[in-house]
């Protein structure tokens, strides 16, 4: 097969949208580079530290981003999560494709640096399934929680500036949906269209999960 250029990818949802099982059940294991990203925030149970994120202290995290070792950072709800930018260049110039997951500022940031990255967005079904399911992972307080919604109904906003758009109502349909989307940007199948945000359909669906 003729060899393609590496790819840069994008995939943003807010917590508690199945991001992390979608993406683990869709790539087969050093599929793509995953790039793990640097936080301030402490390990939630089940997270693997080097794997899940590297866990440093702000004083750290501020010291990378004067060093600029970071390709992009951002604060949200007062944590901070940055892209070392070493792995991503290091993998892209070994011919790997690179997949960031990252929130709605870093990824906006990301599209001007690379305006070739491709970015794909997992909406919830509604806004009332997402807090449900916040609460069954229930690890988080109240606040967090309400916190975590309503910056979800902040970044779905903006679902409609990515390349793609799927929704995670039911989570087999969503793998094949995220796979569609990933494989055609991969350039291994025909991409997929069907997505795009051009399409009145997610714009329609978009408003729809922030009505309800
Ligand atoms: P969580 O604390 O739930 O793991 O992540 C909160 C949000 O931060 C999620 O939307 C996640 O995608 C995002 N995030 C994780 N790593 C990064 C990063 O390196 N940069 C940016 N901008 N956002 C990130």
């Amino acid at each position: 097969m003729e060899k393609r250029e590496p790819r840069l990818m994008i995939v943003s949802a807010p917590s508690g949208c199945g991001k992390g099982t979608i993406m683990e059940r869709a790539f087969k294991e050093n599929e793509v580079f995953y790039s793990v990203s640097c936080t301030t925030r402490g390990p939630r149970p089940g997270e693997v530290p080097g794997k899940s994120y590297h866990y440093i202290t702000t004083e750290e995290f501020e010291k990378m981003i004067a060093e600029d070792s970071f390709l992009e950072y951002a604060k949200y709800n007062q944590t901070y999560y940055g892209t070392p930018r070493k792995p991503v260049e290091e993998n892209l110039a070994a011919g790997k494709d690179v997949i960031l997951e990252i929130e709605t500022q870093g990824a906006f940031k990301v599209k001007e640096l690379r305006p070739e990255v491709s970015s794909l967005f997992i909406l919830p079904p509604s806004i009332k399934e997402l807090r449900r399911r916040l609460h069954k992972r229930a690890t988080e307080d109240e606040e967090t929680i309400e916190k975590r919604v309503a910056q979800a109904a902040g970044e779905i906003a903006q679902a409609d500036k990515y390349d793609y758009v799927i929704m995670n109502d039911d989570l087999d349909p969503a793998v094949e949906d995220f796979k569609a989307v990933i494989d055609g940007i991969r350039g291994e199948r025909e991409p997929a269209v069907r997505f795009s945000p051009k399409n009145e359909e997610i714009k329609n669906m978009i408003r729809e999960v922030l009505e309800n």
